[in-house]
């Protein structure tokens, strides 16, 4: 059984206006309870989080217990707080896998893991996405045809500013002319992360069948497979095998080399 948690900031659900029709519209239980009902299956137990709950949904009993961690935001990314984003953080390390979601490529916890701005170019005038799969052969691929459009969308486009060691399992052509790198795979140290970039809230890009089996594809992907622990810096440690070659400076202590300065 893999657990995930489905966190959303769950702001663009409540706005009173028209955006808000929409959204409830198409979400009716917001993107997280949308989320959680498409992929619902046997092997996975699917809990929800939104930023209004306590502790910004994720406390340690959840978050200690989360296999992997999808991540939707975008106006709320700075309400965020740091205090979580270290320990969303030091779980990733520890193997916790984490799927970032469309605008989420702005979220204090993508930025921070990938260390770069993320930044991107985007257009919002409802045109179509082609969706490319460029590696078939990558678990997140499996049953995925080699193209697929999405009728509406956000366009997202290059340059985006994410670092080079990213996998590329998806690129996506916009009828505006941009191209995107729109689901790539990151490793970091233990934690395996899923940037996919379709999901954009007032359009029903989740109710495609092809965008729902990435993400279900990404989960199973990104579920840790040895036990999540805590990754501290490792100290010294004794050889396995015996050293025979001589130290020239076995008659100095240098142990103050690896202390920090006061
Ligand atoms: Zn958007």
């Amino acid at each position: 059984m893999i657990n995930v948690t489905i966190w959303n900031e769950n702001v663009h659900e409540q706005d009173t206006g028209k955006i808000g029709d929409i959204m409830r519209g198409i979400y009716p239980d917001g993107i997280h309870g949308y989320l959680k009902n498409a992929l619902a299956a046997d092997d996975l137990f699917i809990r929800t989080a939104t930023l209004d709950m306590p502790e910004q949904g994720l406390p340690d009993d959840v978050l200690n217990t989360t296999d992997v961690l999808l991540w939707w935001g975008h106006a709320a990314h700075a309400k965020v707080d740091d205090a979580l984003v270290d320990r969303i953080q030091e779980r990733v390390r520890g193997g916790m896998g984490l799927i970032v979601l469309h605008s989420g490529h702005m979220s204090k916890i993508f930025r921070r893991m990938m260390g770069t701005s993320c930044c991107l170019l985007w257009r919002e005038v409802a045109e179509k996405e082609r969706v490319w799969c460029i590696d078939p052969s990558h678990p997140i691929a499996k049953g995925i045809p080699s193209s697929f459009v999405i009728p509406h969308t956000e366009m997202y486009g290059e340059r985006f500013d994410i670092p080079q060691d990213g996998h590329i399992v998806f690129m996506s052509w916009y009828e505006g002319g941009n191209v995107f790198r729109s689901g790539v795979a990151f490793q970091r140290d233990m934690g395996k992360i899923f940037y996919f970039a379709p999901g954009h809230e007032t359009f029903p890009i989740y109710h495609e069948e092809y965008v729902q089996k990435i993400i279900a594809n990404a989960i199973r992907w990104a579920a840790p497979v040895c036990e999540i622990a805590t990754r501290k810096c490792l100290h010294e440690v004794d050889s396995t095998e015996k050293v025979y070659s001589e130290n020239p400076l076995a008659n100095i202590d240098t142990s103050s080399l690896h202390k920090a300065v006061e």
